[in-house]
């Protein structure tokens, strides 16, 4: 009997176990201990980053950029259709600020030629910032993501963000060690070319640490400030005084040896991805109506997910349940989140090839420790769809 291939599961095949003992015999398992800090120094050195702070999720990683930015009650962000919720709510709605939604390019990522005729053609640039003309609101940031491991057009979102004097936020979650080799911006990695950026150690991301998170930020005192209200805002370690309403955004140390075991193999996963997806790549890319789709040429990417593209006319959710029943998981990408909650409300621009990605796409197994020939399998199901 074939054996399950799941979508994209954990593999923890290095330090994990030994750093996670070493951390119950001192009996540090909360949010002191040392390997927090290690942690953070990890993540900053591989993304050549002067400091990291760290988070209990990617999700609140984001919600500390956005409150390090600045960003306010009333004010609106762009942010993508095509995207987790997790890259909209936290920037927007947990602290009172409204979204307007922009659809994507061919890399799944928001597409920066609608995010400028937005800026360009709805708003006016005054002194003290972009205004939106419909709703008087000001325009304070961008918040790109960087889908599936591949790279928004940074080049491009840099130049309007400076144009239009917006902070720039990244959601590499997805993205962690994906970097640009060529270009105006090569040697230089998702998350570390806005104003933040953020990383998730979720259970489904490239490594994990169960759940936890990363926040950066070229803006040495707003790393500070994420710190400072990741912490409770506390001023007083003895008196426990407080200057600002904090969180308790705390990694624990536990969550930190797990990541510091992880880190040490983040390159050997990334090595194994290119392989895998070069197998699918070279069976399934042009045949039969099927594509792969391509990451953006000039990066290295980290090859998180590989994204099939359906011919026109096959059923995405009839493929999906094909392969189940062969027990290969995998999975659409997201219903557009300008269709979910209330969002309905809030402004959407060009969302055509959003739609068209979220009705042809179904994700393929990807673990990291995928075998060649589970994904041999893979391609076989595929191929007799
Ligand atoms: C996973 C993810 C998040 C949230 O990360 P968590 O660690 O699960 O909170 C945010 N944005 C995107 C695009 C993600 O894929």
């Amino acid at each position: 009997m074939a054996n399950f291939i799941p979508l994209s599961i954990p593999n923890f095949c290095g330090n994990e176990k030994k750093y996670v003992d070493d951390a119950l015999e001192g009996a540090w398992v909360s949010t002191s201990g040392a390997k927090v800090g290690d942690m953070e120094k990890a993540v900053a050195d591989y993304v050549h980053m002067p400091r990291a702070v760290a988070a209990n999720s990617g999700t609140s990683a984001l919600h500390l950029s956005a409150m390090a930015a600045g960003i306010r009650r009333g004010d609106e962000v762009l942010v993508p259709a095509l995207t987790f919720i997790a890259a909209v709510n936290p920037v927007t709605r947990y602290i009172g600020a409204e979204p307007v939604f922009i659809g994507c390019d061919d890399s799944l990522c928001m597409d920066p030629a609608a995010a400028e005729d937005f800026c360009a053609n709805h708003c006016t640039l005054r002194a003290d910032g972009l205004y939106n003309n419909k709703t008087g609101a000001r325009v304070a940031a961008i918040m790109v993501v960087h889908v599936f491991g591949n790279m928004a057009d940074m080049p491009a979102f840099r130049r309007i963000a400076a144009k239009y004097h917006l902070v720039l936020m990244e959601d590499a979650t997805e993205a962690l060690g994906t970097y640009y080799t060529e270009g105006e911006l090569a040697g230089k990695f998702a998350g570390t070319m806005g104003d933040t950026g953020a990383y998730s150690f979720n259970g489904n991301k490239i490594i994990t640490t169960g759940a936890g998170g990363m926040m950066v930020s070229n803006h040495a005192d707003w790393a500070e400030r994420a710190k400072h209200l990741s912490t409770q805002a506390k001023i007083d370690e003895v008196q426990f005084t407080h200057d600002m309403v904090g969180y308790n955004y705390r990694m624990t140390n536990v969550q930190a040896c797990l990541g510091l075991a992880q880190m040490e193999l983040l390159e050997g996963f990334i090595a194994h991805k290119k392989e895998r997806y070069e197998q699918y790549k070279a069976a399934l890319d042009g045949v039969k109506g099927f594509k792969i789709l391509p990451f953006r040429e000039g990066i290295r990417p980290n090859y998180w997910f590989y994204s099939l593209i359906l011919p026109d006319g096959m059923s995405r959710d009839g493929v999906i349940h094909r392969l189940s029943e062969q027990k290969i998981q995998t999975r659409p990408v997201w219903a557009l989140i300008n269709e979910q909650c209330d969002y309905g409300r809030n402004e959407a621009y060009a969302l055509e090839k959003a739609r068209y990605y979220r009705d042809h796409i179904v994700n393929l197994p990807c673990s990291t420790n995928l075998t060649a020939e589970d994904c041999t399998r893979v391609i076989e199901a595929v191929l007799a769809l």
